[in-house]
């Protein structure tokens, strides 16, 4: 079997998991939470990491910190994994849908069109005409790890009254512009699920330059309760912080992150080399405002029955390969919340499928999937 994206425990992951045994310091503090953080800061180039139990929880607080309220909405795209969608209901808040780009990203010139023609300033904030609600937020996010166009996002957010929430739970160790994906906004999200480019088993963070927000994510994370010997809460707070049995994992995992994006980035260019350019099907370029560190490779499809054909080929020769995330507008919970400009993204719905792109990929196994491909090809 060739997996989708399988993690690789290659460096000193046992050692530090096993250390953090002995010690004792298995639960909400220790020093591989504080090291994890530290090392996470210095190497995104930000004042501060606060880890999570998962970026679900991460995007959650920071929603709450960037001041998004119950009947606000805050402006996703359609296709990205769900979690920044759900966490914007957590907060009791609304999804408006933007389309993508042509690298399957948020297309911001939706963005921008959805300001200026569907929305109005109504003493100084900005409101959407159809539904007459607050728009408070926006969640780009770096989708397949290919950097969203930040500087354009954050000139509409600074232009509009919107906050900016970073999701660069994919983008680790991407850059844009030559600056870290992780440090382009006020607050940013990672996730160190399995299939991240770093994984911990499960967790997250939240990354920021300011003080007051790195504190913020402190105190919701950990019940918002007061410093001192007394059980003493302000606020709603949530049971969201990292253990340090997952730090000591995720540490260890970092540590060799320059050695996986490099991996990444030398399977693409395999598959890249040997698909050769055709109009039948190609892998998914990035913009030239991005260094991505191609966490999952996505190859384009001719059409339709092409794409199914692929998934059914590869599937039954097991090769994981998976669709791309069903549309969110279109899922249950969704259906009939705004949905603006989503034609491409339906269209890449259609079209699009994830190939194996473990940092464990040998190139006999990219040379498989390579023929598979190569098979359905020719048989259309
Ligand atoms: C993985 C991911 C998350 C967070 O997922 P968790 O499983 O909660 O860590 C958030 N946003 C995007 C875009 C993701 O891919």
């Amino acid at each position: 079997m060739i997996p989708l994206s399988e993690p690789a425990l290659h460096g000193r992951e046992l050692e530090y998991v096993a250390d953090c045994l002995q010690s004792g310091w298995v639960s909400s503090n220790g020093e591989y939470i504080d090291r994890l953080e530290r090392a996470l800061a210095e190497y995104v180039g930000v004042d501060h990491a606060v880890a999570c139990n998962c970026g679900t929880s991460a995007l959650h607080v920071s929603l709450i910190l960037s001041g998004v309220h119950a009947n606000h909405e805050v402006i996703v795209p359609a296709i990205t994994f769900i979690a920044p969608v759900n966490a914007v209901r957590y907060v009791g808040a609304f999804p408006v849908f933007i389309g993508c780009d042509e690298y399957c990203g948020m297309d911001v010139s939706s963005v921008r069109h959805f300001l200026a023609e569907e929305c109005s300033s109504v003493d100084g904030f900005t409101v959407n005409k159809a539904t007459g609600r607050r728009v408070s937020a926006i969640i780009p996010v770096h989708v397949f790890g290919t950097p969203a166009d930040m500087d354009a996002v954050l000139a509409l957010a600074d232009a509009h009254g919107l906050a900016v929430i970073e999701d660069a739970s994919e983008a680790l160790g991407s850059a844009y512009k030559g600056r870290k994906c992780g440090g382009l906004a006020a607050l940013a999200c990672l996730s160190f699920n399995g299939n991240k480019i770093v994984t911990s088993g499960g967790g997250g963070a939240i990354l920021t330059n300011d003080d007051a927000l790195a504190e913020g994510a402190r105190y919701l994370t950990t019940q918002a309760k007061e410093a001192g010997i007394e059980y003493v809460h302000h606020a709603v707070g949530y049971n969201y912080r990292m253990n340090n049995l997952l730090a000591a994992l995720g540490l260890a995992q970092l540590e060799t992150i320059e050695e996986r994006v490099a991996t990444k980035r030398a399977n693409f260019a395999v598959y890249e080399r040997t698909l050769g350019p055709t109009g039948a099907g190609q892998l998914l370029q990035q913009p030239a405002w991005s260094d991505a560190n191609r966490w999952f490779y996505a190859y384009l499809c001719a059409d339709a029955p092409a794409k199914d054909k692929l998934l059914r080929t590869c599937l039954a020769s097991d090769i994981q390969v998976r669709p791309l995330w069903y549309p969110n507008h279109l899922q249950t919970p969704y259906v009939g919340m705004q949905a603006y400009q989503v034609g491409r993204a339906l269209w890449f719905y259609e079209r699009l499928v994830n190939l194996p792109c473990s940092v464990t990929l040998a190139p006999d196994e990219i040379a498989v999937v390579v023929a598979a491909i190569e098979a359905c090809r020719s048989a259309t």
